[in-house]
C-alpha cells in the first residue's frame, strides 16, 4: 500500500480538534510516511497521528491492590463443630474453635507443640493450648 503525498488527503488525530479528521498531507518523512499534515477542518498544522492518542483508560483493567486478608469467615456448619477453646486442649491446623473471649475462629498454623494462630473473623491471635502436655 503506498503513503500518502504531499498534498494527499489522509485520515488523521488532530491536535486541536480531538477528534479523528480529514486532513492534508503537508510533508513526508524520510520513509516517505505522512510526518506533517493540515486539518482539513481547523487549518491547523501538526504532525501525523494515525490514531488518537492513549488516553484512554480503562478503569476495567485496573487491579485493586490485594490486601492479604485478615479474618476468616465461617460457616453456620463450621461454627456448629467448632470447638470450645481450652489451655490443655489439643487442636489441629484448621480446626475451628470457639474462643470465650474472641469467639469462632479457625486455626491457620500450629507454631509449637504449644503455640498456634488463630485466626478470627477480623484478626489473629496467637493462641496457647496443650498445656497439660508440659505439666507433670
Ligand atoms: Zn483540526
Amino acid at each position: 500500500m503506498a503513503h500518502p503525498k504531499a498534498g494527499e488527503p489522509l485520515e488523521s488525530w488532530c491536535t486541536k480538534c480531538r477528534e479523528m479528521k480529514p486532513h492534508v498531507v503537508v510533508s513526508v518523512n524520510d520513509e516517505e510516511r505522512p510526518a506533517r499534515v493540515l486539518c482539513d477542518v481547523c487549518t491547523g498544522e501538526h504532525n501525523y497521528r494515525p490514531s488518537p492518542p492513549q488516553s484512554r483508560r480503562s478503569s476495567l483493567g485496573r487491579k485493586t491492590t490485594v490486601k492479604k486478608k485478615v479474618g476468616v469467615e465461617l460457616t453456620e456448619a463450621q461454627k456448629g463443630k467448632a470447638r470450645p477453646y481450652e489451655l490443655d486442649g489439643v487442636f489441629r491446623e484448621g480446626e475451628v474453635i470457639h474462643h470465650p473471649t474472641f469467639g469462632f475462629g479457625a486455626v491457620t498454623e500450629i507454631r509449637s507443640p504449644q503455640r498456634m494462630m488463630v485466626e478470627f473473623d477480623t484478626y489473629e491471635k496467637q493462641l496457647v493450648f496443650n498445656m497439660n502436655a508440659t505439666s507433670t
